[in-house]
């Protein structure tokens, strides 16, 4: 069955959150107290309804509780995000992701029932970061505080050679997911397969030791 998503707060965040699920062909429920915003996203989403998120009656009234995921998209107004974290944890959702502003704001959401806090702002600020001071950074995903997956572009030196002769697995206990070429992505690569200058090499690991081997090969 379709995954059924609603998104409280329709700014800039949460209207491209509506923009991006529909997209991808889900049932999106979008709230906004704002006629106007609510308008503009009439014709985007499943349903578009103006309410307020404070609004326990108004949530319970669309069937809020049998969304797989709300997502609370409010932007400054920090009372009303948290407001309507509580209420949504008083019904019962099963998986509620707020956006928070900073982070005190993160803290007392995950007091409050949020199950997932996004932090849009710091995240891309630390993806820019990562690629403004490697060149060789094409894409950053933290997955910890110590682990990261990083899309790195194959330089000359790596022509020809395999992940073999790199030793990635045992010198820098890193492993490669995929390997990029052009429109071609090759998932779980083996050893012997030979990189060429410009592929991309999608590798999890330490950021230290992805960080010595970014030194040493890119
Ligand atoms: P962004 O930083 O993502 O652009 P904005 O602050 O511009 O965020 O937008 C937040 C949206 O949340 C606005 O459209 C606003 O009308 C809506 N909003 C604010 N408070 C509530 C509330 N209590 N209930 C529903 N929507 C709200």
């Amino acid at each position: 069955m379709k995954k059924q998503f609603a998104v409280i707060g329709l700014g800039r965040f949460g209207g491209s959150i509506c923009n991006a699920l529909a997209d991808e062909g889900m049932d999106v429920l979008a709230i906004d107290s704002n006629e106007y915003r609510v308008n503009e996203f009439a014709q985007v989403v499943t349903q578009a309804v103006i309410a307020d998120g404070m609004d326990e009656k108004a949530l319970r009234g669309l069937g809020i509780r049998n969304f797989d995921n709300v997502i609370v998209a409010i932007g400054d107004n920090i009372q009303a995000s948290i407001m309507t974290t509580i209420v949504l944890d008083e019904i019962g959702v099963k998986h509620i992701t707020v956006k928070a502003q900073n982070d005190y704001h993160e803290k007392v959401l995950r007091r409050i029932g949020a199950h997932e806090v996004i932090h849009p702002e710091r995240d891309i600020g630390v993806r820019v970061a990562h690629s403004i001071v490697s060149k060789s950074v094409l894409d950053y995903l933290e997955l910890s505080e110590d682990y990261s997956i990083v899309e790195l572009e194959a330089g000359q030196l790596l022509d020809g050679k395999s992940l073999l002769d790199l030793d990635i697995r045992e010198t820098y206990e890193c492993n490669v997911l995929a390997i990029k070429r052009g429109e071609d992505v090759h998932v779980s690569p083996r050893p012997e397969v030979d990189i060429s200058e410009g592929d991309i090499l999608i590798i999890v690991g330490a950021d230290g030791d992805i960080a010595r081997l970014e030194a040493r090969w890119i």
